[in-house]
């Protein structure tokens, strides 16, 4: 059984982030997260679109909103839980997952628009997807991609997509 796996989101902002942070979840839902974990504000927004997306799709991704990331993370990384926070000045993504045991469950961090320096300190692994800034989304979905290959299987769908060379070809299972 693949350990399990948390994304979060650090310091999204109501007025402006709603778009990336929808597709920081969709991507974390796309390649395997259980748990979606949302710090700064509060976005009901967020979780009624990935609700409606497991709803069609299938698959039990959690949303949550975190008051405090800082404890958050602190209680995981006391508990035997590895996190890996996503930053242009970490060391590179495939040299630094090998360090990363396979085993535990982890917790992946991406920032926002200011990432607080005690965050470096409390993860045990800064990892960078390059050393340019570029955007969180693609950090989190080349990581993920490299930790274990995407669920096939998401339960419970009404939709499955049936890969197609030729246009779409969609299980409606809901009809049946
Ligand atoms: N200005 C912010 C700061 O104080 O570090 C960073 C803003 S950046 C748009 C938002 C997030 O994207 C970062 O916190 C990081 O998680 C992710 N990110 C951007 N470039 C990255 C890279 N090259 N490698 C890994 N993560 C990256």
């Amino acid at each position: 059984m693949p350990s399990r796996i948390h994304v979060l989101r650090l310091g999204h902002r109501k007025g402006r982030d709603p778009r990336i942070t929808t597709h920081l979840a969709l991507v974390a839902r796309a390649l395997g997260a259980n748990q979606f974990l949302l710090a700064g504000d509060n976005d009901e927004s967020v979780f009624a679109n990935i609700d409606s997306v497991n709803q069609r799709f299938g698959g039990k991704m959690s949303c949550e909103h975190v008051n405090s990331p800082i404890a958050w993370l602190k209680n995981f990384t006391g508990n035997g839980g590895q996190a890996i926070h996503l930053t242009m000045y970490g060391i590179p993504y495939r040299t630094a997952i090998k360090e990363v045991d396979s085993e535990s469950e982890i917790c992946i961090v991406v920032g926002g628009a200011k990432v607080p320096g005690e965050v470096f300190k409390i993860c045990q692994h800064n990892v960078s997807v390059g050393n340019q800034p570029h955007s969180e989304v693609a950090a989190l979905a080349l990581f993920m991609d490299s930790w274990a290959p995407a669920p096939e299987v998401f339960e419970g769908a009404d939709l499955v997509i049936r890969p197609s060379a030729e246009g779409k070809d969609v299980l409606d299972l809901s009809k049946d």
